[in-house]
C-alpha cells in the first residue's frame, strides 16, 4: 500500500504543536504540502489557501484541516469535491447540519472523513471504557478548567460565533465521556456566563442525565490560573474510577495505574491511515451536539468583559 500523500490546511498552534511531528513519526503517511495564509514550510509546497492547493496538480491523496471551525466546511467540501480524504480537527465545524453534509459527501464519493477528537486518543481513556463496561456507575463529574490567556493566546476566532468559547477545550471532555459511559446522556440544564463584551462563553455549567438516570455534572472555566484542571471522576459501586490530566492519567480506586505516554495525535494519524485503507469513515459528532444542546438550553449569565 502507497503512503498517503497529505497535505495540512492551516499551519497554526495545533499543526506546529502535534501535527507535524505526529505525521513525521507516522509510518504510511507523508506531508508534501500545505495551505496557510500566513505560514511557510521547509522542504513541502506551500500554497496560500486550499483551493490554490486543489488547482496546483500537486499530487495529493488527503487534506488534515488545523483551521478554526468557522470556515472548515468550505475547504472540507472543496477537498471532498477534488477526490481528497479528510481529517478534520475537533470540534469538526461550525454546525452539525454542515457536517452531517461532509458525512454524506464522503460517503457518496467514497472517501474517509474522519472527524478527530485527540482527547479520545488520551491513554486512559480506552482502559478506563473497558473498566466502566463491568461496574455500576453511581454519578460523574467533569471539571475542566484553564487559563485561556494561556492557551489562547491572541486567538480571536475562539470568541466569534462558532468558536464555541470555553466550549473549545470543553468539548475534549464531552468527547471523552461519550466515549467511557456505557449509556448515552442527555442534557437538563446549562448555565453559560459570556463576557460582556464577547460573543462565546467563558464558563459553563451542565447538568446532564444518562438514559438510566445517572447524573453527569461538568463545569467548564476559562479563567483558572495556577494549576489547570481537566479530571473527570466517575462513582461506581466498587469505588472511584479518575481521569485527570485530559484523560492521560487514570486512577481505579485510588491507585494510579500504569499508562503509556502521550501519543495522542500519533494515534489519530496511525487511525487515519487505517480507515483510508479500508476505505472507511470515522464521523461520531456526538460531542458536537451536546455543545449545540448547551447552547439551545443555555442560561446567559453577563460577566466582567475581557481583555486579552
Ligand atoms: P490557530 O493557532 O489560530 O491556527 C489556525 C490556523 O488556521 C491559523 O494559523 C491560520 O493560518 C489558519 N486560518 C484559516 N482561516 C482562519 C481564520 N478565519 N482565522 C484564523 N485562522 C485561520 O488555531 P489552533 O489553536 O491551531 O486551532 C486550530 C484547530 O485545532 C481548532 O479547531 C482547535 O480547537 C484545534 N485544537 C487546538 C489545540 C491547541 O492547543 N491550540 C489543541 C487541539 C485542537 P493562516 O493565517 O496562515 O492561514
Amino acid at each position: 500500500m502507497a503512503s498517503v500523500r497529505l497535505a495540512i490546511v492551516g499551519l497554526g498552534k495545533i499543526a506546529r504543536d502535534q501535527h507535524l511531528g505526529a505525521i513525521e513519526a507516522t509510518d504510511g503517511i507523508d506531508l508534501v504540502a500545505v495551505a496557510s495564509r500566513h505560514a511557510q514550510l521547509d522542504g513541502v509546497r506551500c500554497f496560500h489557501e486550499i483551493g490554490d492547493l486543489l488547482a496546483s496538480g500537486v499530487e495529493i491523496d488527503a487534506v488534515s484541516l488545523c483551521t478554526p471551525p468557522q470556515g472548515r466546511f468550505s475547504q472540507a467540501k472543496a477537498a471532498l469535491d477534488a477526490g481528497k480524504h479528510v481529517m478534520l480537527e475537533k470540534p469538526p465545524g461550525a454546525t452539525l447540519s454542515e457536517v452531517h453534509a461532509l458525512e454524506a459527501l464522503a460517503r457518496a464519493r467514497g472517501l474517509t472523513l474522519f472527524s478527530t477528537w485527540h482527547s479520545r486518543a488520551a491513554a486512559a481513556v480506552e482502559p478506563a471504557r473497558a473498566l466502566l463496561a463491568k461496574r455500576k456507575i453511581r454519578s460523574v463529574a467533569v471539571e475542566w478548567k484553564e487559563d485561556v490567556r494561556h492557551w489562547h493566546p491572541g486567538q480571536a476566532w475562539i470568541w466569534e460565533p462558532g468558536g464555541l468559547g470555553v466550549f473549545d477545550p470543553g468539548i475534549n471532555a464531552l468527547s471523552i465521556v461519550t466515549h467511557i459511559l456505557p449509556e448515552k446522556f442527555h442534557l437538563t440544564r446549562s448555565d453559560l456566563t459570556f463576557p460582556a463584551n464577547r460573543a462565546a462563553p467563558i464558563a459553563a455549567s451542565l447538568s446532564f442525565e444518562t438514559d438510566g438516570g445517572i447524573p453527569v455534572l461538568a463545569e467548564f472555566d476559562w479563567r483558572q490560573t495556577g494549576p489547570q484542571t481537566w479530571d473527570i471522576r466517575i462513582d461506581t459501586d466498587e469505588g472511584p474510577v479518575v481521569l485527570t490530566h485530559g484523560g492521560s492519567r487514570f486512577f481505579v480506586d485510588g491507585e494510579a495505574q500504569i499508562i503509556e505516554a502521550d501519543r495522542e495525535y500519533r494515534n489519530l494519524y496511525r487511525d487515519f491511515v487505517a480507515l483510508v485503507a479500508a476505505g472507511r469513515s470515522d464521523a461520531d459528532f456526538s460531542p458536537l451536539v451536546h455543545v449545540a444542546d448547551a447552547f439551545m438550553l443555555g442560561r446567559r449569565i453577563q460577566t466582567a468583559a475581557f481583555e486579552d
